[in-house]
């Protein structure tokens, strides 16, 4: 039986980013039930990181992350956030709470907002404001996820790729964690398996959190225009998101949030129209076939704020979860928070400069939760 110190379940871009952090301290292992990393919420994401989020603890971890997140991962890639009739207090709440870590942003005028993006409809019904933040950031899931799967091969560790974990048994002070072809003893076991954590913790006897898994659904169609220097654009209250994918295709989503248990999610027909619908009625577009569509799961813990810790009833087994809608653009902050907790490192000077502490990561603050 193989030993290792860590043994990370799941590579998405929580346990990916994780695991390259921990093999710098011991063997790391990083065991994916798919034959690719990326293949859930990591490879189906919108990709883009900004600061329109509902707590200040993911907008601080998002601030911690957005020096770390570099090309070609993330580049400065302008947002745009619209009110539509009826939600022009989002929209000043919104900047108050944005200029906090963002002072670049700018309050525009409709007329501004429609220079950026064209297509936004004011008459009835349409927008009426605007805040553009010139620095937002374009992710690309994949490049990230190549960068922490080199990192992690670079320091030593390594990807076992379908090689789902299908039981786990304390022994001693090690885990004993099997996959269908390999057992594993591990000092440590980091549960990132996204929308399957409380499962994966079933697993290995541990109670559950109370995870979420809820569906997101994605469209994409062509455009007649060249769209590439629009701006990532989103209504700051019910709506929808568009952002620009290549130079004449957009992304769109109803920002839906359809629960689901974990699985291969799909779209659901009523999402997909609710999507078109949503822009053609806030836009000149009409949508007459779609490109491709897709759905996804954002896994929120019932105060909807991420965790990252050892579990105080299970010796050796930590959470990393919970990521919800921003698991990619706050994954460097989470990562070097895992890193540190997992090997009862000092808290980074990164993570106490924008008020963030261990305690507001931690699992214990969900077992006093009844879901
Ligand atoms: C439509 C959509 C739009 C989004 N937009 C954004 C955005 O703009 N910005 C942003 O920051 N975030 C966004 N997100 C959220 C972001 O994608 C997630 O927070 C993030 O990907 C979660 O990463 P993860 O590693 O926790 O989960 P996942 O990527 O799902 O990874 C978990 C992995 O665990 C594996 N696994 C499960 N069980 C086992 C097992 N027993 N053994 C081994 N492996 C196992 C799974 O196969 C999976 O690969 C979006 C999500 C969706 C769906």
């Amino acid at each position: 039986m193989k030993q290792v110190d860590f043994l990370v379940v799941g590579a998405g871009i929580a346990g990916l980013s994780a695991a390259a952090r921990l093999a710098r301290h011991g063997e790391t292992l990083v065991c994916e039930a798919e034959p690719a990393p990326g293949v859930h919420s990591s490879g189906r994401s919108a990709a883009f990181a900004h600061f329109d989020m509902d707590a200040p603890l993911v907008r601080a971890l998002t601030a911690a992350s957005l020096p770390l997140l570099e090309e070609p991962g993330a580049r400065v890639h302008p947002a745009l956030f619209v009110a539509l009739e009826g939600q022009q207090a989002e929209l000043d709440r919104l900047e108050t709470q944005y200029r906090q870590w963002a002072p670049q942003v700018e309050r525009l005028s409709v007329e501004e907002a429609l220079a950026h993006v064209p297509i936004l409809r004011a008459d009835e019904g349409g927008i009426v404001g605007a805040l553009l933040d010139p620095r937002g950031r374009k992710l690309d899931a994949h490049a990230l996820l190549e960068g922490h799967r080199k990192a992690l091969l670079a320091a030593g560790g390594t990807l076992a790729t379908s090689a789902p974990v299908t039981a786990m048994r304390r022994e001693g002070t090690r885990w004993i964690v099997e996959t269908p072809s390999a057992s594993y003893a591990a000092r440590v076991v980091v549960n990132a398996a996204g929308s399957w954590v409380d499962a994966v913790a079933g697993l290995a006897g541990v109670a559950p959190i109370g995870i979420r898994p809820l569906r997101r659904t994605v469209i994409t169609f062509d455009v007649p225009m060249d769209v590439s220097a629009w701006p990532f654009t989103k209504t700051v209250g019910p709506g929808f998101y568009i952002e620009p994918e290549g130079s004449t295709r957009l992304l769109a989503s109803p920002m839906d949030e359809g629960a689901s248990d974990p699985c291969d999610v799909q779209p659901e027909e009523e999402d997909i129209a609710l999507a078109a619908w949503r822009v053609e009625q806030a836009t000149t577009l009409t949508i007459p076939r779609l490109a491709s569509k897709w759905a996804g799961l954002r896994s929120f813990a019932p105060d909807r704020l991420p965790v990252a810790g050892f579990d105080p009833q299970a010796p050796g087994f930590f959470w990393l979860a919970g990521q919800g809608g921003f698991g990619l653009q706050t994954s460097p902050a989470m990562a070097l928070a895992a890193e540190t907790l997992a090997t009862g490192g000092a808290w980074p000077e990164e993570l106490r400069a924008v008020g963030v502490k261990p305690e507001m990561l931690e699992v214990e603050r969900l077992r006093q939760i009844s879901y």
